[in-house]
């Protein structure tokens, strides 16, 4: 192997663990694609979707991009969402942000320039919503902390109101959408109690 053989390594390691108590674990998973769950959550390295719920291959289907943003003309994501209810048929889709996330502090930062700059837009918006909250509390680590939760419920609320939701919950198809937030300093996931399973009134 010539390039980064080390990751071949541990693949193969990774897959005969799967298969030493369970040969058809891989066959059955060919076979069949229907996860309960969509995940969206951070690129950031140390919130892996599945490692962090326990959740097994087949069992969540992830996107993941800075900052878990949800934006109705980020075609990738909400392709992601459409075929994740219209096709998978998930019941959940989980929304999941976390403490000490750089996309979030970026937005405390000055503007930087290309793509990266256009993407954070999105949070210095919510930012500049809840400025007046913001600006009450008593240091930048409790703004950067309370805008990863203020970020992760505008998501919440966008999501609920994409069109492809709004059908999904107007043909009576269950559909819950959660906000979470994961904390790095302990490993744990804490729920921001903003489930919505149907559409504004
Ligand atoms: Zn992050």
């Amino acid at each position: 192997m010539r390039f980064l053989p080390h990751l071949f390594e541990k693949n193969r390691a990774w897959a005969a663990r799967h298969t030493e108590h369970d040969p058809a674990f891989f066959e059955r998973l060919c076979a069949i694609q229907r996860p309960d769950y969509l995940w969206i959550g951070c690129a950031d390295s140390r919130v892996p979707a599945n490692a962090i719920v326990g959740m097994a291959p087949g069992e969540l289907f992830v996107h993941r991009n800075v900052g878990n943003v949800v934006h109705a003309d980020d075609q990738n994501c909400v392709a992601v969402v459409q075929y994740a209810i219209e096709v998978l048929r998930v019941s959940h889709v989980i929304v999941c942000g976390h403490y000490r996330c750089g996309g979030i502090q970026a937005a405390f930062g000055p503007s930087m320039t290309g793509p990266i700059e256009a993407w954070i837009s999105h949070i210095r918006k919510v930012r500049v919503q809840h400025a007046d909250e913001l600006s009450g509390l008593p240091d930048d680590d409790a703004r950067w902390k309370r805008l990863c939760d203020l970020n992760v419920i505008e998501q919440v609320r966008v999501l609920s109101g994409l069109p492809i939701v709004l059908d999904a919950w107007a043909r009576g198809q269950q559909l819950d959408i959660h906000g979470w937030i994961y904390d790095l300093h302990d490993g744990l996931l804490r729920d921001l109690e903003v489930s919505v399973n149907a559409p504004p009134k």
